[in-house]
């Protein structure tokens, strides 16, 4: 014979009620957007993303940085880093990357061939004697630009399949600073689908948008103003999923004894801090790395040339932004974007 049930005491009802209530809200309730903020390629990294918090997830890709880190950055360092070993034996013989710095390395090349050299990895001799990045920044004398230049140019890399790179000349210095933080947010972007979560990877502005917010309204990201501190817009891009990078007089700059102000966007085909009308620049295009390439391609070309080029590449689109405040859409993000700050919005092909 089964004993009766006990009843159960009024307390212990309330609980088990609360305990169902509180699960049947939280299944209901949209996952809230976790965010973390670090440090890496010498620069704020942060990655967002709807669900619960993963400080594994965070750490996986901290640590992709910085191997990535280790294998590209030209900064001094006690332990150098695969480029510039590569660097260090310019002229010598050719010598391997590991597969990470190779691909990037490989499509900085691609890009160089494709942007007639407006992008070109071979700068570093260049960003050195300017030091626009460093404690000590200065114009260099025109006879160090017109000695650095021979050294300049993407043809003088040899891609020697399994023998690694030649940098057929001594004194060469690859510098992948304008496309390696691109490969990094498609890191980013690569562990958040891994584990089905929608999200934002930023990498200094460096932005991956990853799959629908829980609501499926697009993501809403701001566009810098070049004129204003970092973190100021002037306009804003809705976006469903895709990558979106800048190029901006803004980033890094200094200004010498006479007053004037360089930046670090160099022109491979003079030396100089490229003046091309341009304040900024940003590429609307997936992987990053591409988008990446291309933001410091196109500020270089200026507006004209810049948007044609934009326009011959499929699945790209781009914000121009003139020293005159003149803003300039390509036309696939005409009904993408909203302007929030001073700028004459300019419709049409320049
Ligand atoms: P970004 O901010 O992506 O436009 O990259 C600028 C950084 O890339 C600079 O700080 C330099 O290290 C390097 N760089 C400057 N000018 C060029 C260029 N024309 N092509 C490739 N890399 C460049
Ligand atoms: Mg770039």
């Amino acid at each position: 014979m089964s004993s009766p049930a006990r009843p159960r005491s009024p307390a212990l009802s309330a609980l088990l009620a609360l305990t169902v209530l509180s699960a049947l809200l939280t299944a209901c309730a949209p996952p809230s957007l976790q965010r973390h903020d670090g440090i890496a390629f010498g620069t704020n990294v942060a990655l967002s993303y709807y669900g619960p918090r993963d400080e594994m997830l965070f750490l996986e890709f901290i640590r992709s940085l910085q191997d990535y880190e280790n294998q590209m950055t030209i900064w001094d360092r006690e332990l150098p880093s695969d480029v510039m070993t590569l660097n260090a034996q310019a002229g010598l013989s050719p010598r391997p990357l590991p597969p990470e710095a190779a691909t990037v390395l490989r499509r900085a090349l691609y890009w160089a061939e494709q942007s007639g050299g407006t992008f070109d990895p071979t700068v570093g001799p260049l960003v050195g004697l300017w030091g626009v990045a460093t404690d000590h920044p200065k114009r260099p004398a025109d006879s160090e630009i017109a000695a650095a230049l021979p050294l300049v140019g993407w043809q003088k890399v040899e891609d020697r399949g399994q023998d690694g790179f030649f940098l057929t000349r001594p004194g060469m210095k690859i510098d992948l600073g304008a496309i390696a933080k691109g490969y990094g947010a498609d890191e980013g972007a690569r562990l958040l689908r891994a584990r089905g979560l929608s999200g934002i990877v930023d990498i200094s502005g460096n932005l991956f948008l990853v799959g629908s917010k829980p609501d499926r309204s697009p993501w809403r990201v701001g566009v810098q103003d070049p004129f204003k501190p970092r973190g100021q817009y002037l306009g804003v891009v809705s976006l469903s999923e895709g990558s979106l990078v800048t190029s901006g007089i803004y980033e890094r700059y200094f200004t010498d004894e006479e007053g004037q102000r360089w930046h670090h966007i160099l022109d491979p085909a003079t030396g100089f801090p490229a003046d091309s009308g341009l304040a900024g620049v940003t590429i609307v295009r997936s992987p990053s790395l591409d988008a990446d390439a291309l933001s410091t391609a196109v500020f270089v070309m200026g507006l004209h040339r810049g948007y044609a080029f934009v326009e011959g590449l499929a699945d790209t689109e781009a914000v121009f932004v003139t020293t005159d405040r003149d803003l300039w859409l390509t036309p696939g993000l005409a009904e993408h974007f909203r302007l929030t700050g001073e700028f004459t919005l300019r419709t049409g092909r320049p």
